[in-house]
């Protein structure tokens, strides 16, 4: 018995550093860094999160040239992408999630602000481990998720920390630290 895994990269709603609930733009790395630390550690299905029309397009663009090109067929970056799926909103996520597994995840932000009550890794790596069901974790992109997505999570992940405050991570770092966390051998 194991919770199967999934990613969402949040474009919005996510903050602006002044506090704004905006929304960011697409960055063609993390198409392929996040999908490709997915694909190591299991991740069933990754989500790109857009409301902008443009920006889905430009992740399906990314997906089609190494999805559909038989050239690229057997690239191992092709293997990662293939889980990866654009979508409008979490609201989409989750919609996907109960067609596809018939049940909502288990929903988990993350962020590098400490916050009251932040789930230690080992504590969720212990649920993954001996649970039934999906676990959806939430990244954010500019300065991080938006505090009313943060609030609905069933957990918020403690922040990544190192050797003292300073903890910005990538988006891309702080996906490959946290899955190595909770799959990592
Ligand atoms: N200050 C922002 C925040 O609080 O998340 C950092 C934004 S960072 C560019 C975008 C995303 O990367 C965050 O929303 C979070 O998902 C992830 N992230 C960045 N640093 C992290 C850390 N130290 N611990 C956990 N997640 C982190």
């Amino acid at each position: 018995m194991s919770m199967g895994l999934l990613i969402a990269l949040v474009h919005h709603p996510v903050l602006s550093r002044s506090g704004d609930v905006v929304t960011t733009a697409i960055t063609s790395l993390d198409i392929h860094d996040v999908a490709r630390s997915a694909r190591t550690y299991g991740v069933e299905r990754t989500y790109m999160v857009t409301p902008i029309a443009q920006q889905r397009a430009l992740v399906e663009h990314v997906f089609s040239h190494w999805l559909d090109n038989p050239v690229h067929a057997d690239h191992p970056r092709t293997e990662a992408l293939r889980r990866g799926h654009a979508v409008t909103s979490v609201e989409d996520v989750l919609e996907d999630l109960a067609s596809v597994t018939g049940a909502p995840p288990y929903l988990v932000a993350t962020s590098a602000k400490r916050g009251e009550g932040d789930m230690p890794y080992a504590e969720l790596r212990e649920k993954l481990e001996t649970r039934d069901g999906h676990a959806l974790l939430l990244f954010g992109t500019g300065w991080g998720l938006a505090h009313d997505l943060v609030a609905r999570a069933d957990a918020k992940l403690a922040p990544i920390s190192g050797e003292d405050d300073y903890n910005h991570l990538s988006v891309r770092a702080a996906v490959a630290v946290v899955l190595d966390r909770l799959r990592g051998n």
